[in-house]
Parts: C-alpha cells; structure tokens; sequence
C-alpha cells in the first residue's frame, strides 16, 4: 500500500538511497540522520522571518549583563558587595592577566648564595625533556663538594612545550619556571635558545 504520510515516504526514499545495512552501516545511519534532519528543518513562522524575536532577545541578554556588571562595579567602589565578582576588561598588553600561581612560565636557572648555578649537571631535565630543548656540557666542579656544574646550558625555547617535567625531575631545585613571562615573541629562533647566563638573568 502507498505511504500517504510524506515525511514517512522521504524517510523509506532516503533509507533505500543510503542501505543502511551491511558494512559502514554505522557511517551510512549518521549521514541518514543528518539528512532526515535537514530535508525536516522547520520553516520560520512570519514573525520569526521578521528577525525582530532574536533581535530584541540578543539585546535583553546584552543589556541584562551590561548593568548586572555596571551595578556590581559601583557597587564596589562603595565597598557593597565586594565578594561579587564583576566581569573584568583586562587592557592587554599594557594590563597583563594575572596568572595563577600555578601557571608554568619561562624558565630562569636559579642561583646559590655566591651567585652560582644550583644545577649539578646530573642531566635528568635533558633526559627527561620529550621536545629535547635542553643542552647541557658538564664539567668538574673546583669544589671537591660538588661533583659537577654546567659549563653551558642550553635551553631552545622554540621547542619546549612547556611540560615542566624538566622542574619536577631536578634533584636540586635548579631550574624553575616561575618568572611569570610567557611573551617569548622573537624575530628569529636564534633569539629563542637561552643560554646559561640569560636563563641566571632573571
Ligand atoms: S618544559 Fe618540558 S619541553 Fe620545556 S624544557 Fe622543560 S622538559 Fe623540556
Ligand atoms: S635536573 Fe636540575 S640539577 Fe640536573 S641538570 Fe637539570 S637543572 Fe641541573
């Protein structure tokens, strides 16, 4: 018997057009649905093909937040409210975000009390690195106490992937990435290998 209902009929058209059965069933019942849904999508009424509903509820929305933000910040500045956050502007790159405590950063090499690098030289950033930024040349260190320092450390900025497993693995707490300096823009990826004495700098 012939299918009266015309969405039935499109549906039977559409399942014998894409054979859902056999194999790449699963691939074939996504692209049926996808097709069912668009050859179903509903017409707009008149009013909603005016575009005035979406309209004046975009500017609701906007306005709801605008003044629910203004009130909050004059309310602040009486010192009202102030554990309500308000939405915050921050002027990059003259006003940078603040970052969490946790965030990881450039690297900086950090230093004993006479000024010299913490680091032993025992090479496990380097091993560990998995971008293989890291360059270390070890040599004997003239304090019978200390086994060896780096006599050059090479980090390749333009490689890490800024994984922090370099900071975890350190025995000695000799490199940190805490200088909460993430602007590492250069014009040249020579600019972005740090040595020993940049990476002591700050
Ligand atoms: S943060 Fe990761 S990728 Fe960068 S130097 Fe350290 S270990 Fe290597
Ligand atoms: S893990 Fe620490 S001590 Fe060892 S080479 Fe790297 S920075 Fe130096």
């Amino acid at each position: 018997m012939e299918n009266s209902n015309p969405n039935q009929q499109r549906r039977l058209e559409l399942e014998k057009y894409f054979d859902a059965r056999g194999p790449f069933a699963y691939l074939r019942l996504v692209q049926m649905k996808r097709a069912w849904k668009q050859s179903n999508r509903r017409e707009l009424t008149w009013w909603e093909s005016t575009y005035i509903p979406s309209v004046v509820s975009g500017i609701w929305l906007t306005s709801k937040h605008f003044f629910h933000n203004l009130s909050l910040h004059i309310l602040h500045v009486f010192g009202l409210f102030k554990d309500v956050p308000a939405a915050v502007t921050f002027q990059y790159p003259e006003k940078p975000r603040p970052l969490a405590l946790r965030s990881r950063t450039r690297h900086r090499l950090t230093k004993r009390e006479d000024g010299s690098p913490r680091c032993v030289a025992c090479m496990m950033c380097e091993t560990v690195c998995p971008a293989r930024c890291i360059e270390i040349t070890a040599a004997e260190h003239p304090d019978p106490n200390i086994e060896k320092y780096p006599a050059e450390f090479i980090l390749d900025l333009g490689k890490c992937v800024y994984c922090g497993f370099c900071v975890e693995v350190c025995p000695e707490d000799a490199i940190r990435m805490d200088t909460g300096k993430l602007n590492i823009a250069e014009y040249s990826r020579e600019n972005m290998i740090y040595d020993k004495k940049r990476l002591m700098e700050e």
